[in-house]
């Protein structure tokens, strides 16, 4: 029996994985769930899965998750607030942690469950994005297995051979990260003048958060992916590229020396990824229905609008600049989203604001966690500043 805590369990990925989890009651126990504040949806998931710690990120908030479990999952432990949530990632009630909060917030207790040597399944990309050597060298020092949940680097992970491969020893010679293109793909900047946080939610393929929905349809999200496979397979940023593919259907390929190209297929619906990780090297039932390809017919693909979707190439650059740009590009993102989101910036002008935070930021290094925290905060700071002036005109 696999012990599996949930961090972000009443997100978008937290009710995949659940879902999976409660197909396999022979296999899997959830033994930890974590929220940010939601605590009806998190009580909710204590009922059914009654796990032995249940956490939510916002203090103030546990009084009110303690009297709705009491009759219900009177076992269940709760605590509140950033030192529990790295508590819930390395507490000895977990074999395996899935890592699917959204965003920073998720730095600290995916950084946990590596160093504490757990089976660690990666949606939070962001805290790769922000830390990724501090991360691989936490799992290296844990001696725990990472397995990505993103739906790409899971397809990366599914087409080379074993477990973070040396990719020249491999014959790789390219990674190729599918991208939907999002909702908006095929428009002209003209035309994403005005385009509402609705309209930018509204994947045609996938069901996400908001703010992974808004990351896609900039392609920030395909960007934050680079800076991902980058660290997680230890590819240089020339050999990762990335193709627009609209059916999303081919999760992404590798090609090799020889000029075979392997890809991972499947239909969009994470439960594939989150099924793989969990059993990983064995195969599970995920719930997905199976692959028609007759269905889909054609498979397409494209270049991506680079003049259009400058966030993709803001990401290059931040990886390429080396240091703590992709952390402060991940920081600039998240608050020019959040600032889109809440009605007080265009579209547009999210890659304004991760632009001109770069150029004002040049990279420092990036040697431990207290100088990225702070450039993460002073990155925050910056952009607050830019988005102000921005949201002024
Ligand atoms: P979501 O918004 O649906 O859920 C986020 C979860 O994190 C919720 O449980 C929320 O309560 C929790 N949370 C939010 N802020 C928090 C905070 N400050 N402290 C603690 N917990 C907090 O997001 P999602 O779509 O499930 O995405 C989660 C992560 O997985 C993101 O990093 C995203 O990029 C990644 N991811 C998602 C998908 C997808 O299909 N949804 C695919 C690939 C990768
Ligand atoms: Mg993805």
């Amino acid at each position: 029996m696999k012990r599996v805590a949930v961090l972000g369990a009443t997100g978008s990925i937290g009710a995949s994985t659940l879902d999976v989890i409660a197909r396999h009651a022979d296999r899997f126990r959830v033994t930890a769930l974590t929220a940010n504040r939601d605590v009806a949806a998190l009580a909710r998931l204590c009922a059914r899965f009654r796990p032995e710690i249940a956490v939510v990120a916002e203090k103030g908030c546990e009084s009110e998750l303690r009297s709705l479990l009491a009759a219900q999952s009177p076992e269940t432990r709760v605590l509140a607030g950033p030192e529990a949530l790295v508590e819930a990632a390395q507490g000895a009630h977990a074999d395996c942690v899935v890592a699917a909060i959204v965003g920073a917030a998720g730095l600290g207790s995916t950084l946990a469950a590596a160093r504490a040597g757990k089976r660690l399944l990666l949606a939070n990309k962001e805290s790769v994005v922000m830390a990724g050597p501090l991360l691989l060298d936490a799992l290296e020092r844990g001696g725990g297995d990472l397995l990505p949940l993103d739906s790409e680097h899971n397809a990366v992970f599914q087409c080379l051979p074993g477990a973070r491969p040396d990719l020249a020893q491999a014959g790789v010679r390219r990674i190729l990260l599918t991208a939907s293109g999002g909702p908006f793909r095929g428009r002209s900047r003209a035309e994403l003048g005005d385009v509402t946080p609705d309209m930018a939610c509204a994947h045609p393929k996938w069901s996400m958060g908001r703010k992974i929905s808004v990351d896609s349809a900039t392609l920030m999200n395909k960007g934050l992916e680079v800076i991902e496979a980058h660290f997680l397979f230890g590819a240089a940023a020339s050999a990762i590229e990335v193709v627009v593919h609209p059916q999303s259907i081919v999760h992404s390929l590798v090609e090799y020396r020889d000029g075979s190209v392997l890809a991972q297929l499947g239909n969009p619906d994470m439960r594939t990824a989150i099924a793989h990780g969990l059993a990983w090297p064995e195969r599970i039932e995920a719930g997905v229905p199976a692959l028609n390809l007759i269905d889909i017919a054609r498979l397409e693909f494209e270049a991506v609008d680079h003049g259009t979707f400058s966030c993709l190439g803001l990401a290059y650059q931040a990886l390429a600049a080396g240091g703590d740009a992709p952390t402060t590009l991940n920081a600039a993102n998240e608050e020019a989203v959040a600032a889109f989101l809440g009605g007080r910036l265009p579209f547009l002008a999210i890659a304004e604001v991760i632009e001109q935070c770069l150029s004002a930021l040049p990279a420092r290094p990036a040697d431990g966690l207290d100088a990225l925290l702070d450039s993460d905060l002073t990155a925050r700071r910056q952009a607050q500043r830019i988005i102000a002036r921005l949201a002024g005109c």
